[in-house]
């Protein structure tokens, strides 16, 4: 019998895809780099956790619930987020995190041949979903580290399909102001469908902010994300969902598969959509973090890159992926830029007192 390989039977577009390297638990990272704890800097998780309301739900689910099969499709989760945001219940999905429903509006509206666009520098999983399927992802350069308006409508033709807008932007913090926006949509005309990646929403403090779910009203190509991972504190079980007008949600919905959104995940997650508290208490931790920051990294003589979001980008006078290694060693995990293009930069989430200074510490250190 020959020795069996698959290479045959992949496209090429598999074929000379990498694979994603997630990072290693917790216990194995203590072991690798010899330290006590690790503070986790890198996913731009909510160091608070989730709202307490959520939290509750967590603790009281009835253990035995786990062999039923959850709700479809999210049916009170829809509601709740229907009636937050004015809307319809059916102008709501809800997926296995705001990753899977990037791939449930790739699928519904790409064949081959089909492009999307967004910028070079952002949340890679818009490209990395357009490639491996097979589709032409245009990298639109950014321009003062936000995403290039005219630049993207230039490259747009009549197979250009979505173009992705993450906004405000992972990693550099930028965001189009209301006006901006508008001016983008109106030029596009319904020709694709703009998808506005709002994972940051709930951080942004600026008042120019566009909000999307209102935006839809009068652009029906519009389609928004949203995520419980990050000011929601529940990235741990996966859920997320988009929205959109009526029309685009039904044609998406075509593509997702049921029951990818586990039980205690819509449960917590109905329990987290009405904390505004917990959004202020939040909003709170980040902006002190970031004032700290500022200073210490000021004093440092280390130049950043800061805007809306939980997180900003410092840029190190070494490789990004050395300071990785050495800053691991003193317990704290950052993420490097390197695969978002930005050699020698490194992204922090904004976090506790504790682990801003364990990271002020540690960066003190290497450069001593
Ligand atoms: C974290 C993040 C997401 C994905 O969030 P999940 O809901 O955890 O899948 C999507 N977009 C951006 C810009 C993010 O930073």
């Amino acid at each position: 019998m020959t020795p069996f390989s698959p290479d045959r039977l992949l496209p090429r577009y598999i074929q000379t895809f990498d694979a994603y390297v997630p990072s290693r638990p917790d216990p194995e990272l203590m072991k690798m780099y010899g330290c006590s704890r690790v503070f986790r800097l890198n996913n731009n998780e909510n160091a608070l956790g989730p709202p307490p309301q959520a939290q509750e739900v967590l603790r009281r689910f009835p253990p035995k619930r786990a062999a039923i099969y959850p709700s479809g499709d999210a049916f009170y989760l829809r509601q709740a987020l229907a009636q937050r945001f004015n809307k319809e219940a059916d102008q709501f999905l809800v997926g296995n995190g705001a990753n899977e429903v990037i791939s449930f509006v790739i699928k519904a509206f790409c064949e081959q041949g089909d492009n999307i666009i967004t910028a070079d520098k952002t949340f890679a999983v818009y490209e990395w979903v357009a490639r491996f399927s097979g589709l032409e992802a245009r990298l639109v350069p950014l321009r003062d580290f936000g995403f290039d308006d005219a630049a993207m409508l230039a490259r747009m033709d009549e197979r250009t399909k979505i173009l992705f807008l993450c906004n405000p932007n992972n990693p550099t913090g930028t965001y189009w102001d209301q006006t901006r926006f508008r001016r983008f949509l109106d030029r596009v005309d319904g020709r694709a469908i703009v998808v506005a990646d709002e994972a940051y929403a709930e951080f942004v403090e600026a008042d120019d902010y566009p909000d999307g779910m209102s935006l839809m009203e009068t652009y029906p190509n519009l389609v928004v994300f949203r995520t419980f991972s990050k000011m929601y504190g529940l990235a741990g079980l996966r859920i997320g969902y988009l929205a959109g007008s009526p029309a685009v949600v039904d044609a998406i919905r075509r593509t997702c598969i049921v029951y990818s959104v586990n039980a205690v995940a819509q449960e917590a997650a109905l329990a987290a959509v009405r904390a505004d508290d917990h959004i202020l208490r939040t909003r709170q931790m980040v902006r002190d973090g970031k004032a700290y920051l500022y200073r210490e990294l000021k004093a440092l003589g280390l130049p950043l890159i800061s805007g809306e979001g939980n997180f900003l980008m410092v840029r190190l006078p070494f490789s990004d992926t050395l300071a990785y290694r050495k800053l691991m060693t003193q317990g704290v995990m950052v993420r490097t830029m390197t695969t978002f293009r930005f050699p020698n930069f490194i992204r922090i989430t904004i976090s506790s007192p504790e682990a801003m200074e364990a990271l002020i510490t540690a960066l003190r250190g290497m450069l001593a």
